[in-house]
């Protein structure tokens, strides 16, 4: 059993000041894993300290030496990619295949596109007779969740070291061994003491303090709407920066005429993958009502040859949502949907039948969703796919944008066409054919889904400052 019960301060490993044995329930096997020790406010506290005094001489690096931090931050982490995937699979039950293809490599692409970003980064600009200079912030608080959660602490990390910042990471209490494992490759890299540190722990505790400390000059946050709300008013009491990454809700314009064998199979996989914990996965599908039939046997043959089982196995199966609260609101929601008039095509609320325990959903799909529908209105977060058909394509745009989420959006159909509904969708990213962002292209939403963009130049301007100095020659 992995056991990693120490917080990573200052450059060391230290017991925790005060804080409680926890266990994290494998979802594969509903049995405790993984060891911590949930951090207190008094270790959030120890680790601010470090940050605030190594602010001081990192703040002053220059880019070369970031470069070259990042470049040996790429190779350790390279080294611990297969250590990274294991550790997913038991605590959040990402199957290994996937955590060696996707869910490890996610986070190594976080400090590439960083790179590239900071080669090219303008840190200094004339505008009229200011020189406009960029600068690090401060100290950053990190709060991640669990669902990709490499991808999410380097979206944070690798810019918030290119900028010149200091850190302190509160990873999501579900999946902490990476975490953890991370925080080695930082340490072996040799980031230098109180750049970068670690505190496991809760939201409420840990996220809590970290959001409301006066020495923390910005907090950056990935997770749900709700939490994210809480953390900004905790934050706005010393007016510190909030960067917030939030839920979903993406619709998938299926454009009229569409060859649905060809543009569904890319965008269904973005539901299925990591059993639909994705927070742009393109869930809400609207189709033509000629092709509504059509639609419903193309994804429900797509949907129903995705197998579940063992995360610990290799292969193209999916494995366990990652708790029991997150698989009892998945049941809950498709029982809401059954009870408000949708067609369950396949799937449905029992175990997929090939296992007997765990958080295991079958993968599943409704036709006939309308958007009063709870289903059409609130985040899943699992492998359910909703359709919906529509007579005009307007009628399609104002449906996708009817949600109080614009995180991303999907347009499934001929390029040039979808080049004339991109601009009309309410959403930060807009992908055409397929469901991922591009590397480096800008991550973040519209309306409740955030403030702020992560990944590459946008990314990294957005964990500086901006200085304006007048007077000084040009
Ligand atoms: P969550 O909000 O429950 O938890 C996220 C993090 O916030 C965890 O580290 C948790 O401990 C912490 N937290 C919880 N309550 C807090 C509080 N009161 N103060 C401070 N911190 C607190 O979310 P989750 O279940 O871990 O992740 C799933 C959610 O994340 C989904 O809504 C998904 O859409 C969203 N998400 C968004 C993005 C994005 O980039 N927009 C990416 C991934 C996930």
């Amino acid at each position: 059993m992995d056991s990693y019960e120490q917080n990573y301060i200052n450059g060391q490993w230290v017991d925790s000041i005060g804080g409680t044995a926890h266990q994290v329930i494998n979802p594969a096997t509903e049995e405790p894993g993984t060891k911590i020790t949930m951090g207190t406010a008094a270790d959030v506290d120890a680790a601010v300290a470090a940050a605030k005094e190594a602010f001081k001489t990192f703040s002053q690096t220059t880019r070369e030496e970031r470069l070259a931090l990042l470049g040996r931050i790429v190779e350790e982490y390279q080294k611990r990619m297969p250590e990274i995937a294991a550790s997913l699979a038991i605590e959040m039950g990402a199957p290994v295949s996937l955590g060696n293809a996707a869910q490890a490599p996610a986070g190594l692409g976080g400090f590439i596109s960083t790179i590239e970003a900071l080669k090219n980064f303008e840190f200094s600009e004339q505008q009229g007779a200011s020189t406009v200079v960029y600068e690090p912030i401060g100290v950053v608080g990190m709060i991640t969740p669990w669902n990709w959660p490499l991808n999410q602490i380097s979206l944070k990390v690798a810019p918030a070291l290119a900028g010149g910042n200091t850190m302190i990471l509160k990873p999501s209490e579900e999946c902490p061994g990476s975490a953890a494992i991370f925080a080695e490759v930082m340490d072996a890299a040799g980031v230098p003491a109180g750049v970068f540190n670690l505190i496991q722990g809760d939201g409420p505790t840990v996220g809590a303090r970290l959001s409301s400390h006066p020495d923390v000059d910005m907090i950056s946050f990935t997770g749900s709407t709700r939490a994210g709300i809480l953390v900004a008013k905790a934050a706005a009491e010393t007016v510190k920066r909030v960067h917030q990454e939030l839920g979903g809700k993406s619709p998938n314009v299926v454009l009229p005429g569409a060859n649905l064998e060809e543009v569904l199979p890319p965008t269904i996989g973005g539901v299925m993958i990591n059993s639909g914990q994705s927070c742009i996965a393109p869930t809400r599908v609207l189709v033509h009502k000629d092709q509504k039939d059509d639609a419903v046997n193309v994804v429900k043959a797509i949907v129903d040859s995705q197998e579940v089982g063992d995360p610990t196995m290799e292969g193209g199966h999916m494995g366990p949502v990652v708790n029991k609260a997150q698989h009892s609101k998945i049941q809950d929601l498709i029982q809401s949907a059954i009870d408000e008039g949708a067609t369950l095509e396949t799937g449905g609320t029992d175990l997929p039948t090939n296992v007997n325990r765990g958080y295991y959903v079958k993968p599943t799909v409704f036709s006939g969703v309308t958007p009063d529908m709870r289903i059409a209105k609130e985040e899943v977060f699992g492998p359910v796919v909703t359709l919906m058909s529509y007579d005009h394509l307007d009628e399609a745009i104002e449906t996708a944008n009817d949600t109080e989420y614009g995180l991303s959006a999907v347009i499934s159909g001929d390029p040039v066409e979808a080049s004339k509904v991109a601009p009309k969708l309410r959403a930060g990213m807009v992908i055409v054919n397929d469901w991922g962002p591009a590397p480096g292209a800008p991550f973040g939403g519209y309306k409740q889904s955030g403030n702020g963009r992560e990944g590459g130049a946008h990314g990294l301007k957005d964990f500086m400052e901006v200085k304006s100095i007048t007077g000084i020659p040009a």
